[in-house]
């Protein structure tokens, strides 16, 4: 663990909170000492209350708060004699503690404080700091963890056995801490779990982290390596990864999605460290011993499915349920059967979650599990807690009120829409749509910007040019990898030619025009049937045509032509998907200006040959209205969504109305 104190940034010890948040931030800052949610820091102080009276208070951590980013008000001021009164209760319920952590708040806006809180209370030190480290769970998840603890530090820590955190946990540490902690203490060690340090400061107990970290990793550092990942002893017969088969993928995602009861994102992870402990021999006995602590249960689930035996796994756990549910006499509710990590030989290691980022949060964590078994091996034997312990937590309703919080809304949470044209315009509208109702978006377009057309985990750009049928392959590949597989299809790249007379037709323009707006979106769809033919919901098509199929127009017989053929391409794919529960519906945009297609010369030259303005040619739809992309995107979303989920084949004006088309 590298000290990253800095004396010149950090606050002084006049401002202990101010001290607290810099410090979080530190440790915040490394991810194996904090993952997702591991970890929380306070520090003690004295304020006026609104009486003006003297109140010990203490700052802990609000929860959905990350120590990377925290601020002061992601802590949350609890009086301290009333902690301290609850620490003298022999037992209290969970709901019971969270709402008495609650009341004890300075102030009611203030965010939920940690499930630790009385853990932090009971300590009496200013400053407290914990964190679930690697190299600290490396000693601790050993069937000898306490022997280990003792031999790397000695007296300088109280040892403590695992506990469910909550306030269990703080009863057990209110009686043991006392009794066992001296001047010489320094930290205080819960088996299973992690690491706390404390101080007259912040700084102080930051310094203490340090130290006792720091004395693991080089314990750990003094013995050879379990394994490396370029080890030749486990690779030897390992040869380099396959390509792997979209498909495969994608039905794998479509088995895990069945019994999740809801379409997930499946992610795809493959590098020499992954590959490394794919290839050990021994990977079905370390891969199966348990998470590095109870709170990852969460987000892996206790164990990844090794192959691709999805039912298989699902049956186990409704077993493992079926068990715990009965020790614990309750009328607890299933969670879903479908793993969140699959270590599979030849796809690599897939994560799986709701959205993207659960996948990744998923991804993180195994990733360090697969570390933190390395370094146990090196000194022992990694074991994770029982089965039962792991349970409860997994069914722990605190530990679920953190998943809550993240944004879950949307139709299309899980699905996953690949989007062409997406840089600009209607392509663009269409990614922005389908994001804001939960999908992931593979963005493609030739256009490089392509890749600010979103950000976050659920988005993809890719630059790729639609008749490039190589290039457009390996996107989807790519995007399969990322996500898992795709459930819709938007067909938007296209392109509009300068007007031009059949008499004076150019032979390459027609073949341009017919290459992007036709011969492109046919062999898309060849490619990606088998895709959507595996969308947990059922595939959706949608194809962006336009109003000259019904009405063309004089000057645009490349642009008519182009996208009369591709409407009877979609209506095709309609008959011959709807067995694939795929659907296939069309859009008839027209006098969308907001679009790469329309320039200012071409929109005078249009408006010239109706003898019209400008304006009057922007809306010269019955409906005087104006037909922006976002209109567009917003209907092709829909046409995706339920309400259309009887509909196939159908060709949807989206043009202000047309008297030439009504
Ligand atoms: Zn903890």
């Amino acid at each position: 663990m590298q000290d990253r104190w800095n004396a010149a940034a950090a606050p002084g010890a006049d401002d202990p909170l101010g001290q607290c948040v810099y410090g979080s931030r530190l440790l915040g800052a490394e991810p194996s000492l904090v993952l997702h949610g591991g970890g929380n820091t306070s520090a003690k102080s004295t304020v006026e209350d609104v009486v003006g009276e003297p109140t010990e208070v203490l700052y802990v951590k609000g929860s959905g708060w990350d120590l990377a980013t925290i601020e002061r008000e992601g802590f949350t001021a609890l009086r301290l004699d009333r902690l301290r009164a609850l620490l003298r209760l022999e037992r209290l319920s969970d709901e019971r503690m969270m709402n008495e952590l609650r009341c004890a708040r300075l102030d009611a806006r203030a965010p939920d404080p940690s499930v630790e809180s009385l853990l932090h209370a009971l300590l009496p030190y200013p400053a407290v700091q914990h964190s679930h480290a690697d190299a600290l769970i490396a000693l601790t998840n050993q069937p000898d963890g306490a022997g280990l603890v003792r031999k790397v530090f000695a007296d300088d820590v109280v040892v403590v056995p695992y506990v469910m955190p909550g306030f269990d946990l703080a009863r057990l540490c209110a009686v043991a801490f006392p009794r066992e902690a001296g001047p010489h203490t320094l930290g205080l060690v819960l088996l299973n779990h992690g690491l706390f340090t404390f101080g007259a400061s912040t700084e102080e107990a930051y310094r203490r982290h340090v130290e006792l970290i720091g004395r693991a990793e080089r314990f750990l550092a003094g013995h050879p390596r379990a394994w490396t990942p370029d080890d030749r002893r486990h690779t030897a017969n390992a040869q380099p990864p396959p390509p792997f088969h979209a498909v495969e993928l994608a039905r794998l995602r479509r088995e895990i999605s069945d019994v999740a009861g809801a379409p997930m994102v499946v992610s795809r992870h493959d590098n020499p460290t992954v590959r490394a402990f794919l290839s050990r021999p021994d990977l079905a006995s370390l891969a199966t011993r348990g998470p590095l602590t109870p709170d990852h249960v969460i987000r892996t689930k206790r164990l990844p499915l090794l192959g691709r035996d999805v039912a298989g796994y699902a049956r186990q756990y409704e077993e493992y349920f079926a068990a715990h549910r009965e020790r614990r006499g309750s009328t607890l509710t299933m969670l879903d059967a479908a793993p969140r990590v699959v270590l599979d030989p030849e796809l690599g290691m897939l994560s799986v979650g709701r959205r993207a980022a659960d996948a990744d949060i998923a991804t993180d964590i195994y990733a360090h599990t697969i570390e933190v078994i390395e370094l146990a091996e090196r000194v022992g034997s990694y074991r994770a807690l029982p089965a039962a312990d792991l349970f409860d937590v997994e069914y722990w309703e605190l530990e679920h009120a953190k998943l809550r919080r993240a944004p879950q809304a949307g139709p299309f949470v899980g699905e996953v829409a690949l989007v062409t044209g997406a840089a600009s315009g209607i392509g663009r509208a269409c990614a922005a749509a389908l994001r804001s109702r939960g999908a992931a978006v593979i963005g493609l377009d030739v256009n490089p910007a392509v890749s600010d057309t979103g950000s976050g985990p659920d988005y993809l750009g890719l630059r790729a040019d639609v008749t490039d049928a190589d290039a457009v392959e390996a996107a989807v590949h790519s995007g399969v990898e990322r996500f898992g597989g795709i459930d819709i299809v938007v067909a938007a790249a296209g392109i509009f030619p300068a007007s031009q007379p059949i008499a004076e037709l150019d032979a390459g323009e027609w073949r341009r025009t017919m290459a992007v707006n036709a011969d492109a979106i046919a062999s898309l769809l060849s490619l990606v049937h088998p895709l959507l033919a595996l969308a947990p919901r059922g595939g959706r098509v949608v194809v962006v045509a336009s109003k000259n199929v019904p009405a063309p127009g004089p000057g645009a017989a490349a642009y008519s032509a182009s996208k009369a053929a591709v409407t009877q391409l979609a209506r095709v794919a309609a008959l011959e998907w709807a067995a694939d529960r795929i659907r296939v519906n069309m859009v008839h945009p027209d006098a969308v200006f907001d679009t790469g297609l329309w320039t200012e010369d071409l929109l005078q030259e249009r408006a010239a040959r109706y003898r019209l303005t400008v304006e009057e040619y922007k809306r010269r739809n019955l409906l005087r209205v104006d037909v922006t992309s976002a209109r567009v995107g917003e209907l092709v979303a829909t046409l995706c969504d339920d309400p259309f989920a009887a509909t196939t084949g159908a060709q949807v004006p989206v043009d202000g109305g047309n008297e030439r088309v009504i």
